[in-house]
């Protein structure tokens, strides 16, 4: 088998052992004679495995009672739409911070349901910062106010998030969800793909607060609505049941690493390793983020010329690296360092970044 570094920004890297134990039970599911993408969504043996997906992401992230974990379909993108679809109503404003790309389409499809407004920015800084809590500007007809918690293009991160009062607190969580610990009480809805921290593509986590289950939603079409997935445990329709399953597998991995503050602490020594090879090359690597908004997730960088960067990548891919491109929309370079990426690769990456610059 090739011997590689994954890097790639999403889909990106699984767990071994989530991987070798799908791999040991696809064939047979626990003595079901299938696999367990073959099972009814409604038998027992799938509903255990949905029911363990949320009650260990409960446990792991702390979910208060008053907060529903839903699977849902449609990837984070949907989600733009999604949310503003029930709480953008008439005479109400949707605030967003932009920090990134993916905030600014998050903005986009609330702009084709309502009134929107830009609480805070950080583009005309070319997205390397996130913007001063006591920049924000509030509308006390917020329906919402949006973020975006790590930025996965722009190599950028939330360090904490602001106590939002006045309306709820909407998070994309997308490239960090379950990279640390959270308080989650300080927001309404936290959304996810899974694809980066939490298994394969194809199921989006939810994780709602009650009073936002209760709102008046009739105008919104049943399978847009929260409180459907809500009121039938995620099985109104056919779940992505693999993805579940994938995702529960992960979970009990999180679990089994420690939980979610051992993640932390392994993601924090990951993401030091590479930091380090750029602050100590004397200029040679030239990170994007400013330093207090640095991604413990994606690390991005430029050499000193367009030419190095291509000659750095070209060589990292003769190497087994897989990923370093930095997004199409930007450039440069980009290691995802996601909770399934093992130091190893980060060592093995920090050693290549330093040889590459002394050669
Ligand atoms: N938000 C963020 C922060 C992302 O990184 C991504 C995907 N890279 C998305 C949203 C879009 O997610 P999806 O592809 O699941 O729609």
């Amino acid at each position: 088998m090739k011997n590689v570094y994954n890097f790639n920004a999403g889909p990106s890297a699984l767990p071994k052992a989530v991987l070798e134990r799908a791999q040991s039970q696809l064939l047979d599911f626990k003595g079901t004679g299938m696999s367990v993408m073959e099972l009814s969504h409604r038998s027992k043996e799938y509903e255990e495995v949905h029911q363990n997906a949320i009650n260990l992401l409960k446990e792991l992230y702390d979910i208060p009672e008053n907060y529903q974990v839903l699977f849902l379909q449609g990837g984070a993108s949907l989600q733009f739409s999604m949310f503003p679809m029930q709480y953008l109503k008439e005479g109400l404003v949707g605030n967003y911070i932009l920090t990134g790309s993916w905030s600014e389409k998050a903005l986009k499809e609330a702009k084709m349901i309502g009134e929107t407004k830009i609480a805070a920015s950080s583009k005309d800084n070319h997205y390397k910062s996130i913007p001063q809590f006591s920049d924000f500007q509030f509308n006390e007809n917020d329906a919402y106010v949006h973020l975006t918690s790590n930025n996965t293009i722009y190599g950028t991160q939330w360090a904490e998030y602001p106590q939002i009062t006045h309306a709820p607190l909407v998070a994309d969580m997308s490239s960090d969800i379950l990279s640390r610990p959270i308080d989650v009480q300080k927001f309404g809805l936290i959304y996810a793909g899974a694809q980066k921290n939490l298994g394969p593509s194809g199921v989006t986590v939810a994780i709602v607060r009650d009073d936002l289950l209760s709102e008046n939603v009739d105008h919104v079409p049943t399978m847009l609505r929260y409180q459907t997935h809500a009121e039938t445990n995620s099985l109104y329709h056919t779940p992505p049941t693999f993805s579940i399953y994938m995702l529960n597998e992960v979970l009990t991995w999180v679990k089994e690493q420690g939980g979610v503050e051992a993640i932390e602490k392994r993601n924090m020594e990951k993401a030091k390793l590479i930091y380090d090879a750029i602050d100590e090359s004397n200029g040679f690597y030239q990170g994007h983020a400013e330093k207090e908004a640095r991604s413990l997730m994606n690390i991005t960088f430029n050499l000193p010329s367009e030419e190095q960067n291509k000659q750095f990548l070209a060589k990292a891919k003769e190497l087994g690296f897989v990923g370093l491109n930095g997004h199409r929309s930007v450039g440069g370079c980009r290691a995802s360092t996601y909770n399934a990426v093992p130091l190893e690769a980060c060592l093995a990456l920090r050693d290549y970044m330093n040889s590459f610059r002394t050669e």
